[in-house]
């Protein structure tokens, strides 16, 4: 009889969602995190009064009810709606892509010219079946969104041409023809009331936690003291880079507090031109209608990943597909060991769904 029954190597949403699920029926658990904190990148900083997202913004959103009621029984969420604004040239564009962009670019009024001018723009690329980023956005929003609001921000946040990146990133974003600036389609959307903390708190509640330990510092150590291991760290690096690493975009994040009470008027302001070293700036007491007398800003600078460095964005081009098809058959032969989450499932995850994912592996194990 070994001391725990599970030991869940991450204390991230994906590892904080299945210790409490098994713990719930009576299971031992014991989560340990590399980081000093719970939460993974969900983990809120307060400063000055306000709830700081310090790996970057996090809103949740998810039509899925049971989801939204999932996450509502830890903490209230309020009503925050997403809506940037994309700077370019010194002007505004409402995103996601809308009928106030449409007019804020080309002066169309209604639905149908603004269908129209698009149209024309797709058959002007002649581009019949998308085969990348560039040409799946183009054939989305023709031309002149693609080089105002897409090219330059999609190129520094990926370092990559948008011709070497997968369409699907693109996908993410709704194009839609009325004047609503909601940049998700979801029906529940919202932030954490007092911040993302609370969940974190909520779900790990009774549970053991150890931070600061790293799980390869000590493996066998770990290893022995549990029946079955949830494994939410990086999949190559628990295969010991076998097949060598997979690659990752970094971010860097500046965060400032200044001394005045409302910087930006808005939560996400993009920086869409290439020149610009940063794609956006986050003021985070929007996310929670704060009135603090002063205000958190903060730079998000896209970095070139090598090893060592905080793993943000999966790159999943051909290359890094293939060796993760290999590690992922490597970790179908262990047994007792289970691999989720983002890092160990090598995905670009939105919380929601790795909120399902994690609930539908404790189902099961
Ligand atoms: P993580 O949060 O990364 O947790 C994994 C944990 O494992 C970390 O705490 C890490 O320290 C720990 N760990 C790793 N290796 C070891 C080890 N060897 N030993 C011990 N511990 C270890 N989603 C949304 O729904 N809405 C958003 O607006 C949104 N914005 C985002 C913005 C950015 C910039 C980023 C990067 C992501 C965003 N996401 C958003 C996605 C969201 O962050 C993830 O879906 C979610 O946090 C992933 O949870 P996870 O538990 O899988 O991973
Ligand atoms: N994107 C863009 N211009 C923008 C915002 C997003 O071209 O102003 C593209 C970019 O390629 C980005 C993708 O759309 O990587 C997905 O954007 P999202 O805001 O969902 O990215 P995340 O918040 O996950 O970084």
């Amino acid at each position: 009889m070994k001391e725990y029954d599970y030991l869940i190597v991450g204390a991230g949403l994906f590892g904080s969602v299945f210790a409490h699920e098994v713990s719930k029926r009576g299971k031992k658990c014991l989560v340990i995190d590399k980081r000093a904190h719970s939460g993974g990148n969900i983990h809120c900083e307060k400063i000055e009064g306000i709830n700081v997202h310090k790996y970057g913004a996090h809103i949740f959103h998810t039509n899925d009810k049971d989801i939204w009621d999932y996450v509502n029984q830890f903490v209230e969420f309020n009503r925050y709606t997403n809506s940037p604004v994309a700077v370019y040239g010194g002007k505004i564009y409402n995103l996601p892509f809308n009928m106030n962009t449409f007019y804020q670019l080309w002066g169309v009024l209604t639905p149908d010219e603004a269908i129209k001018k698009i149209e024309e723009q797709v058959k002007n690329s002649g581009i019949k079946e998308p085969k990348n980023l560039e040409e799946q956005a183009i054939s989305l929003v023709g031309i002149d969104i693609y080089e105002k609001l897409i090219k330059g921000y999609t190129e520094k946040q990926w370092g990559r041409k948008a011709t070497e990146l997968p369409a699907f990133i693109i996908k993410r974003l709704p194009v839609r023809f009325t004047y609503d600036n909601n940049y998700f389609n979801d029906k529940y959307q919202g932030i954490p009331i007092g911040g993302y903390n609370k969940l974190t708190e909520g779900l790990l509640n009774g549970i053991e936690v150890q931070l600061g330990v790293d799980f390869f510092a000590d493996r066998e150590k770990y290893e022995s003291l549990c029946d079955k291991i949830i494994f939410t760290g990086k999949i190559d690096e628990y295969f010991n880079f076998e097949f060598g690493e997979l690659e990752y975009r970094s971010l860097k994040f500046e965060h400032q507090i200044l001394d005045q009470e409302n910087f930006q008027g808005n939560a996400v302001v993009n920086y869409t031109e290439r020149e610009i070293p940063f794609t956006r700036i986050i003021e985070h007491k929007h996310f929670e209608f704060g009135k603090q007398a002063k205000t958190v800003i903060t730079h998000e600078f896209p970095l070139e990943w090598s090893s060592g460095m905080e793993s943000y964005y999966p790159i999943n081009d051909d290359s890094n597909s293939l060796k993760f098809k290999k590690y992922s058959d490597l970790a179908k032969k262990e047994t007792n060991v289970y691999f989720g989450g983002r890092l160990a499932e090598y995905r670009y995850y939105d919380m929601h769904q790795i909120i399902a994912s994690s609930l539908k592996l404790s189902k099961i194990c």
